[in-house]
């Protein structure tokens, strides 16, 4: 075995450690992850082996640190596309509908192709091009592949994707816009995911499936690091809706980052946010480890995962900081969209609406004095059919003005 070397970006030096084992790798195109735990893997299983960034600091750390400085690339690589830097809302209808004056949205729909994926794809963008790769693949159930075709697009990159033909037609179309070389599979989600690795295999290029390529997990980290700074301190809850469990272990890497560099005290609480047809890592948790895969079932196509990819590493994060979990019918799901939409002016799909829909689920243990933010993942125009059955099954709203439902 060859010594783990380190990559430096400024004052802090990175390098992989897999997520199961410990063993330490160096950050290479070719790493995805630990040899040794991914040999363990069994079928219809989440991945096995993922690997986490670990940060150190080489020098003393710059007062005026940016979240884009806590990642394993320069700066100088990050295509030109405005990721990131989305605002924190402070909805007061809503603060006032739930009792909770501390409540914040973090709007990540705003980024560039409608999703936090945009995230992980600028991050794995600015690696490809760092490593003078021009060519990434992934398979999608729809946001990932159409942020890694705009990212991409951004960036001059070759984007081969491996779409399901049921994803909604917004992302297909976006996608096609963006120019990707879009492949429709007629199959599940996991029947994509073969597929792109064998088109990997054959053809090379860097692939950029959630959960497997490292940095997916590290890209999103930036949601957590600039809720921090926005706030100006750590919040108390924050809600994460979760399907293959990826943006929420970035959460997790993110305040993990804070603590281990002396920025923060304490990692926040952790909600993790499914909905009740698809809640594999929420009956993980419950159980200790993951059982057979159930057919998932949900309105909510983003978190919509028979197997999840990151569930492993989101288990362990869960474990480790005391996370909670909570199960949401489609039909709280459709409720909370429109809540959101009616109460606040912020609309988004539903699998974004699921982070919300747990809040309120989670209200009576939360108290009033406490600071909570609900990460907002995906723009609403992403799925308009959801939207439009919302309306037509007359979910509650909130009126305009003042006469609220509870
Ligand atoms: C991908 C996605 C999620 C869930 O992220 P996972 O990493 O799969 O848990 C939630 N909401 C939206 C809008 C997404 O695109």
């Amino acid at each position: 075995m060859t010594a783990t070397m380190t990559t430096r970006n400024g004052p802090f030096a990175f390098h992989y450690r897999c997520n199961e084992c410990g063993r330490e790798y160096t950050i290479t195109p070719e790493r995805m992850r630990c040899d040794h735990c991914a040999g363990r893997q069994e079928e219809k299983r989440p991945l096995r082996g993922l690997l986490e960034v670990v940060i150190s600091v080489t020098t003393l750390l710059p007062p005026e640190w940016q979240p884009l400085d806590l990642l394993p690339v320069e700066r100088e690589w990050f295509p030109p596309i405005p990721v990131g830097n989305t605002p924190l809302w402070e909805p007061r209808r809503l603060r006032e509908h739930l009792g909770l004056p501390s409540l914040f949205l973090k709007d990540d729909g705003l980024n560039p192709t409608g999703s936090l994926k945009d995230r992980a794809s600028w991050l794995v963008a600015a690696f490809a091009r760092k490593h003078g790769i021009r060519r990434v693949v992934v398979a999608s159930t729809g946001n990932a592949g159409s942020s890694m075709a705009g990212i991409g697009a951004a960036a001059g990159l070759e984007v081969r994707l491996y779409l399901p033909a049921s994803a909604p037609p917004a992302k297909r179309v976006q996608s096609r816009q963006y120019g990707a070389d879009l492949q429709e599979v007629d199959g599940t989600y996991d029947e994509a995911f073969e597929l792109s690795l064998k088109y990997l295999d054959e053809h090379g290029g860097l692939s950029r499936n959630t959960g497997f390529n490292p940095l997916t997990i590290e890209g999103k980290k930036t949601v957590a690091l600039e809720i921090f700074r926005q706030l100006g301190r750590t919040p108390d809850h924050v809600f994460v809706s979760t399907g293959d469990g990826v943006i929420i272990s970035g959460v997790f890497r993110g305040f993990e980052d804070l603590v281990s560099l002396g920025l923060a005290p304490r990692v926040p609480e952790v909600i993790c946010v499914q909905a009740e047809g698809s809640n594999a890592i929420a009956r993980a948790l419950a159980q200790g480890s993951f059982g057979p895969p159930v057919r998932s079932d949900t309105i909510a196509d983003s978190i919509s995962v028979d197997v999840p990819a990151g569930g492993e590493f989101a288990l362990r994060r869960l474990q480790r900081h005391r996370g909670k979990t909570v199960t949401v019918s489609d039909r709280e799901i459709l409720e909370a969209q429109r809540l959101l939409a009616s109460g606040s002016g912020c609309f988004v799909e539903p699998a974004a609406a699921t982070a919300f829909a747990g809040l309120r689920r989670y209200r009576e243990k939360i108290s009033p004095d406490r600071c909570v933010v609900v990460l907002l993942t995906g723009n609403g125009l992403k799925d308009i059919a959801a939207a439009t059955r919302g309306i037509e099954e007359n979910v509650k709203t909130l009126q305009q003005p003042g006469s609220e439902l509870s």
